[in-house]
């Protein structure tokens, strides 16, 4: 199938390689001069424009920044450039409310598009284990499906549009919470004298248990390997985590859903965020 990929930055790159393994054609397109060259590495024929890298294409992956970036780039360049009856999918994580809007609008122009945000960060775009939410109709969805499975080791149907942000920023907004909850738990334990590794074996076993604390501990030497082992550096940077926090207090407000752990777990993130952008959010361990 030929692909326009659009963003091959962290996550986008790793991504269109794997669209490539699978067999595909996979025409990129990247403001940035070194994305393309490793995009070409990978395979991938590269564009000096979105819309040329959109022309023909039977479908639109995009992995962007964020919602005004990925209006510009389907108003500007995908409408009246991909070929009516094309499938589009945005994996970039976005508010709701734009995301809602771009599937509308490119509906509207003949297109059938889905919101299809990531769990997984840049180990699982390279390695093809993301896992895809899905906002669309369930025709869009059947023909997303295949294309997603290429790159995730699940796809799952959330519902409507809008309705895979909407997981997205559930769910962190949960794994923000749980992650400062596990922080301040270490760090009283170890304020009570209670060894880390003792703690770790106790809790891990008992009713605290969460995935912060087993799959993603965040304190050194205790549990997998993680962030923690290294400096807090990879995984899943803070600002990423303050970004998702923000689109998940804009949504609650829109909603009217209360989500008073959420609101403090974003203020918790956002004095992080100030001075350490690009560490781990498990880092916030730091500041306990
Ligand atoms: P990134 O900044 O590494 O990549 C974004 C890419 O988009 C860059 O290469 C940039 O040059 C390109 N770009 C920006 N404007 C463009 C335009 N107008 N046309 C074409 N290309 C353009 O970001 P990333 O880490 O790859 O994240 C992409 C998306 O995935 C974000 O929405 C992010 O929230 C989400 N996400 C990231 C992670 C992660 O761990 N990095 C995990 C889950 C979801």
């Amino acid at each position: 199938m030929k692909i326009a990929f659009i963003g091959l930055g962290n996550m986008g790159g790793g991504m269109a390689a794997n669209l490539v393994k699978a067999g595909h054609e996979v025409r990129a397109f990247d403001l940035s001069e070194t994305a393309l060259a490793a995009a070409r590495e990978a395979g991938c024929a590269t564009f000096t424009t979105a819309h040329e890298a959109c022309s023909g294409a039977e479908a639109v992956v995009s992995m962007l920044p964020n919602g005004a970036i990925v209006k510009q780039v389907y108003w500007d360049e995908v409408i009246g450039h991909a070929p009516e009856g094309a499938i589009l999918l945005d994996c970039s994580t976005i508010d709701v409310a734009t995301a809602r809007e771009v599937i509308s609008v490119t509906e509207a122009h003949g297109f059938q598009t889905v919101d299809a945000p990531v769990s997984g960060g840049i180990a699982a775009a390279n390695g093809g284990t993301l896992t895809f939410m899905v906002g669309g109709s369930d025709e869009a969805f059947a023909r997303a499906q295949p294309i997603l499975a290429a790159m995730g080791k699940a796809v799952i149907h959330a519902g409507g549009p809008g309705t895979g942000q909407a997981a997205k920023i559930c769910n962190n907004m949960l794994l923000a919470i749980h992650m400062i909850g596990t922080c301040e738990a270490f760090a009283m334990a170890d304020k009570l004298g209670l060894d880390a590794q003792t703690f770790y074996d106790i809790s891990s076993v008992s009713s605290g248990q969460c995935w912060s604390m087993t799959s993603y501990c965040p304190v050194p030497g205790v549990g997998p390997v993680t962030p923690a082992d290294n400096g807090y550096q990879g995984g899943f940077a803070a600002g990423l985590m303050l970004k998702d926090l923000k689109l998940a207090m804009e949504a609650a407000e829109g909603a009217g859903a209360t989500v008073a752990l959420g609101a403090h777990a974003k203020a918790i993130y956002e004095a992080f965020a100030a001075e350490n952008a690009a560490t781990d959010f498990s880092g916030i361990i730091r500041t306990l």
